[in-house]
Formats: structure tokens, C-alpha cells, sequence
């Protein structure tokens, strides 16, 4: 525990806000232990001797005149093994060790390290004495779960020569290694270290994202694109599907490790996606998802301010295993709640509103979470890669994107799924529209996409799209004077963006094959029906007659290309030449 010092007085409380006096030399972003109580709480702000101060916790019945104690430190998280499989509150306090301290409704004041300090972990070194290590190395790992090996890194500003490291188990507060540094100085290390949230954990480079991070999910992967490293944005409006895409990101996306934050919803309801997170499987291996995922989510009682804080606690943890080498894929839902949080403490500081009430500063706050994100070269002396993307839920009352929230993300966030009511009530799932969705990675994934998958990827991503893109307009003048009014050529675009939307985009996520596509297949499914197309124009040209072209058996064999095995994806490779023999063996009537 950290020593507390009284200093100042509390002169004024305001809902998660407290003012207080006599302060003098407490810090920005200090953390302080607020009343009696002690609650849990931040400086946001500091003028001479005066702090306001959010607070994580209810502040009800706490008054003018009660004490604030100084901790001497910002608002911290520790990072060792045992974050896997936990669930967190906002500020890292594990909800189950909280709940049987003080039974399902949270006690207040109840302080909570974030790691356990009885749990034993066997600590397998990797160095010996004598050996130079510099921050970032790997003294040793840690079996964390059965899917994931944590490395024990030298934390950050610490080098120097091992002295000694042990090998055995060890409680996380037991030192295993001792590094003396240039001056003589000895540094104890232990398998966990502490990290200021609000500060951004240092990396060797940044990389530019130039891999997919491939979800499995077809209108993500082939159409909008995100990359280990990147950022999207993915707006929810309620039954449009966002829970289960956000399952099947978790599920899927080749991430090592999955964070979830959940700041909050309306009503302070968990969300859903939290509540059937533990009931998840991980595809790959059948063992409990949580086996390499750390949830973070508000409980009911906390007050907005811990919304606040919980984006920032969950990022931290994502830089973390980033730092091992791992490529980490975070989802924070909502984000809406956080910068609602952000309001009422902004509101409550009677700070200069800026649109919609939100404070100024929205923006910057919400390019600085997202610039988190990256590809890096890892600190440490062997060349390591990690990732961190992020991928961030927005609730724009309304479904109206041009709110402050929606348009803040959107600026600094690079890949947009825009989720859809109107294809949810067709029940076309997953519902992203493909017309108002975007990603600004397509082009930077090419020269992979082009190694790994296809020579012609792009060509044939860039004709789907088109077509679908003509349908929209297709569909205008139908809509106006009748299919008559279209070309035969036209009318075949419509039946083919039709196979695109329905054999293609649509994507059965409780289905066991159609649930995960990989980019190869997803590649020869486009073919297919791209192929279709290309012979159905030069029939056309050869003056088949349309209706011929559209009734050919083969079409059959198109729709159910999503239900064949990966494993069996040589029978798509020949379909795409069966297709172009049964075309042309079409006759035309004289
Ligand atoms: P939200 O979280 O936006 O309220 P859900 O994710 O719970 O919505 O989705 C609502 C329902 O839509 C699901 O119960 C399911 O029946 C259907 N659904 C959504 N996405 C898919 C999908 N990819 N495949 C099949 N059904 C889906």
C-alpha cells in the first residue's frame, strides 16, 4: 500500500467531483484518497492550492470539511502475470476479489491491488548472471494461462548487468532478478511492474500497419480492411448485430490477446457482450476465449468518472503484451460513454463548452487514446514486433453520425463498418453497409494481399465493389421507370451484385463453416461470382438470351460456395472453370 499523507480539506462535492483546499504541492493526475472513506479519486485540475478531484467511487454523503489524502502517485496500473482471465472494474480493481470482500454491491473505499499477491507463478529465466539486459528484454516467462507465455520484461528507464535471477515459483512480490546499472545502483526486479495510465508505455519505432489482422468476417476482410496496428470505428445501433460482431472479432481476428472494455452503458447495465464473454470458446484451440482475453467493465455503482478512466487502464494493459511481441486487438464499447463521462466532469468544472456540451478537448482526448494503437518494434535488445489495433463502438443517439462523438472517432480512426438497422430488419448480417463503410488500409494491405493471397485481389475487390456501387444506382431507375427501362447487361449487373450481397457478404456467424473464411477462400469466392459475371457479359455479347444465363443450374453451386470446407477450397479453384465451360456451352437460339 501506498503511504498517505493528509494534507488537504474538501470544500466542495459535486456529484463525482470534489473540491478541495490546501493542496499545495500535490500533483496533476495525483492520485487521492478522498473523506473518511477514503474513495478512490484523481486531481483533473490544480489552481495554487486548490484540486478538484474525480472520483471513482459514489460520493454520496461525503461533505465539506472531511480530509483528502495524498498517495504521492498518478493513477497506475500493475502489469504481471495474472491479468489474463480477469475481469477488472475501470481502475483495475479485480471485480471478483472485490465482490467477495464486500458482497455483490461494491462497498466503498475498498482498496484492491490488481494482481494477486498470494498466487504463485513458476518463473523460467532466460538470462544468467553476468548478462547485460536493457529494458524491454525478457528476464524470464511465466506459463500465464495454457494459451499464453508471459514474458517478465525489464521495465522501462532500467539496464544494466544481472547480478542474480532465480528460477522457481514465486509470488509476484518476491524478487527474481537483481540488475546493477551503470552507476553502481542495484535494481530489484519483480515479476510485475506499475505504469501511468494516461501515459503512453515507450517502444523502439513505430511501424507502418501494412497486415491485415484477418477477422474471418468477409465484408470486413475483403471489403474494409483493419490492420494489426490499426484503428476503426463501428457505430451500434441497438439489434443491428454489434454484440455478435464483436464476438466474432474476438473470436477470430488473429490477435494473440483480446481486451475488452466495456465503459458502460445507458442505465449502467453491463453489456451483453461482457456478460456472455466467459461462456466463449476459442475457436482455435476449444479452450475458454478468457484463456487470452482481460475484460474491463464498470460495475452498476460506480460513478461516471470510472468510465473515464477505464479506456486508459484497458489500453495500458493492451501496450503491455504489445511489448512482449504480441499482436493485441482492444475493443471499447462504448466510447460514447467515456466522452459522456468526460462531459459531466468537464460540466461539473464549469469549463467552456464546446458542441453539444462536450468539453473542447473532446477531440484531442480521443485522437490521443486511438494514436495508442500501432505496429511497433518492441523495446529490448532482440527485434521484436508487436501490435495493438483498436477498434472502437460508438452509440450516436439516434444513429445520427454527425454528433460530436461520432465525428471526433471517425477523424482519427482509419477503417469505418457502418453497422445498419435497415439490413438488420432484412436480416442480412452481418449488417455492415457497404456502401457508407470505408477502410484507408485497402491500399496499404495490397502488396500482401497481392504475396499471400492473389496476384489480381485488388482488380477483383475493385469490381465487386463497383458493382455493388452500380446497383445502388441501378436500382434508382428501376425504382423510377421499371427494370425495362435497363440494358440487358445492366439487368445482369443487378442479379450479380445480388451474389455478391447474399453468397458473399451475408455471413452466417452460428454456422460451423460459414462462422470463419479465410482470405484465400475468401478470395475464390469473389472469383466465382466475378467469373459468373465476366461469361455472363460475353454471352450476352453472343446474344444468349439473359433469362438462359440466370436460370443455369451452376448458380446453384455459387450460393453454396460458403458452406464448403477450407479444407476442400480445390472444388472452388475448379468451379471457377466448370462455370466458364457451362457459359459457353450455352446456346444461342436462332
Ligand atoms: P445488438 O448487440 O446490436 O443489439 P446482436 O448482436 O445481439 O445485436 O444481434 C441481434 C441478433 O441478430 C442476433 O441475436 C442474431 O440473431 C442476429 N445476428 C446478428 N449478426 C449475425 C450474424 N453475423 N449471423 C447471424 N445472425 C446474426
Amino acid at each position: 500500500m501506498q503511504r498517505e499523507q493528509k494534507i488537504g480539506t474538501i470544500t466542495k462535492v459535486s456529484g463525482p467531483l470534489v473540491v478541495a483546499e490546501g493542496m499545495e504541492g500535490a500533483e496533476m493526475y495525483e492520485v487521492v484518497k478522498v473523506s473518511k472513506e477514503k474513495l478512490i479519486g484523481e486531481i483533473i485540475e490544480l489552481e495554487g492550492d486548490k484540486a478538484s478531484i474525480q472520483v471513482y467511487e459514489s460520493t454520496s454523503g461525503i461533505g465539506p470539511g472531511e480530509p483528502v489524502y495524498r498517495t504521492g502517485a498518478p493513477l497506475r496500473v500493475e502489469l504481471g502475470p495474472g491479468l489474463l482471465e480477469t475481469f477488472y472494474d475501470g481502475i483495475q480493481r479485480p471485480l471478483d476479489v472485490l465482490e467477495k470482500q464486500t458482497g455483490a454491491f461494491i462497498a466503498r473505499g475498498v482498496e484492491v491491488p490488481g494482481l494477486s499477491r498470494t498466487k504463485k507463478w513458476e518463473f523460467v529465466p532466460k538470462v544468467k548472471k553476468g548478462d547485460k539486459v536493457e529494458e524491454g528484454d525478457a528476464l524470464g516467462t511465466v506459463q500465464e494461462t495454457t494459451l499464453i507465455e508471459h514474458k517478465v520484461l525489464v521495465p522501462p528507464r532500467i539496464s544494466g548487468t544481472i547480478q542474480e535471477i532465480k528460477k522457481g515459483n514465486f509470488t509476484i512480490e518476491e524478487v527474481i532478478a537483481k540488475v546493477k546499472n551503470k552507476e553502481g545502483k542495484i535494481d530489484d526486479l519483480k515479476m510485475y511492474q506499475k505504469w501511468p495510465v494516461r501515459k503512453e508505455r515507450p517502444t523502439k519505432e513505430e511501424l507502418i500497419p501494412i497486415e491485415p489482422l484477418v477477422t474471418g468476417q468477409r465484408v470486413i476482410d475483403a471489403f474494409f480492411p483493419i490492420t494489426k496496428g490499426g484503428t476503426a470505428c463501428i457505430p451500434g445501433p441497438f439489434g443491428s448485430g454489434k454484440t455478435v460482431v464483436q464476438h466474432q472479432l474476438s473470436k477470430w481476428a488473429d490477435a494473440d490477446i483480446v481486451i475488452f472494455v466495456g465503459c458502460g452503458e445507458r442505465g449502467n447495465e453491463m453489456t451483453d457482450v461482457l456478460l456472455e464473454f466467459p461462456e466463449l470458446k476459442d475457436p482455435r484451440t476449444g479452450e475458454p476465449l478468457m484463456k487470452r482475453t482481460v475484460l474491463i467493465a464498470n460495475t452498476s455503482n460506480m460513478p461516471v468518472a470510472a468510465r473515464e478512466a477505464s479506456i486508459y487502464t484497458g489500453i495500458t494493459i493492451g501496450e503491455y503484451f504489445r511489448d512482449m511481441g504480441y499482436k493485441v486487438a482492444l475493443m471499447a464499447d462504448s466510447t460514447s460513454r467515456w466522452a459522456e463521462a468526460l462531459r459531466e466532469i468537464s460540466g461539473r468544472l464549469e469549463e467552456m463548452p464546446g458542441e453539444e456540451a462536450y468539453p473542447a478537448y473532446l477531440g484531442s482526448r480521443t485522437a490521443a487514446f486511438y494514436e495508442r494503437a500501432g505496429r511497433v518494434i518492441c523495446l529490448g535488445s532482440e527485434k521484436r514486433e508487436g501490435s495493438l489495433s483498436v477498434i472502437g463502438a460508438v452509440s450516436p443517439p439516434g444513429g445520427d453520425l454527425s454528433e460530436p462523438v461520432s465525428q471526433n472517432t471517425l477523424r482519427v480512426t482509419k477503417v469505418f463498418w457502418g453497422l445498419d438497422d435497415a439490413l438488420a430488419s432484412r436480416r442480412h448480417f452481418p449488417a455492415i453497409n457497404w456502401l457508407t463503410s470505408y477502410s484507408l488500409y485497402a491500399k496499404e494491405i495490397e502488396p500482401y494481399m497481392k504475396e499471400k493471397v492473389a496476384e489480381d485481389w485488388v482488380e477483383l475487390r475493385t469490381e465487386a465493389m463497383v458493382i455493388l456501387q452500380q446497383e445502388d444506382s441501378l436500382k434508382e431507375i428501376v425504382r423510377l421507370v421499371g427494370v425495362e427501362a435497363l440494358s440487358l447487361k445492366e439487368q445482369l449487373v443487378l442479379d450479380t451484385a445480388k451474389s455478391i450481397r447474399e453468397d458473399f457478404l451475408q455471413q452466417n456467424a452460428f454456422d460451423p463453416i460459414d462462422t470463419y473464411t479465410s482470405l484465400k477462400k475468401d478470395y475464390w469466392m469473389l472469383k466465382i461470382i466475378l467469373t459468373f459475371h465476366q461469361k455472363g457479359l460475353e454471352a450476352l455479347d453472343r446474344g444468349v438470351e439473359l433469362e438462359k444465363i440466370l436460370t443455369l443450374p451452376i448458380k446453384e453451386k455459387i450460393a453454396k460456395a460458403k458452406f464448403v470446407e477450407e479444407k476442400k477450397m480445390g472444388d472452388l479453384e475448379k468451379l471457377v472453370g466448370e462455370i466458364g465451360k457451362v457459359i459457353e456451352g450455352v446456346k444461342v437460339e436462332k
